[in-house]
């Protein structure tokens, strides 16, 4: 799937849905604590978009946020608290 098409799959759920990160600053942080990292994955766990919502930050390669579990800087995606990012080419 695309970036575009995962986009509009994803709005078109949260047409439905209003998901528990809507507004939380945690969400957009650049780096989280363990404890803000497990926060927001409890969150993202219960949520209904979680596939959709990953497939579109997969899809956009998104630079920053946290996004169905995982945490995306420019250089990278960390998917676990305190872990190594995950590059194109491996970890880093
Ligand atoms: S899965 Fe995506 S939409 Fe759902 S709470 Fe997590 S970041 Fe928000």
């Amino acid at each position: 799937m695309n970036a575009d098409a995962a986009w509009d799959a994803l709005n078109k759920a949260l047409e439905d849905v209003v998901p528990a990160c809507r507004g939380q600053a945690l969400f957009t942080v650049e780096r989280l604590t363990d404890e803000e990292w497990a926060e927001c994955a409890a969150i993202c766990d219960r949520c209904p978009v979680f596939r959709l919502c990953g497939a579109y930050a997969t899809a956009a390669k998104v630079p920053s946020g946290f996004w169905a579990g995982r945490s995306y800087t420019p250089k990278g995606v960390i998917s676990a608290p305190g872990g190594s990012r995950q590059t194109m080419k491996g970890t880093t």
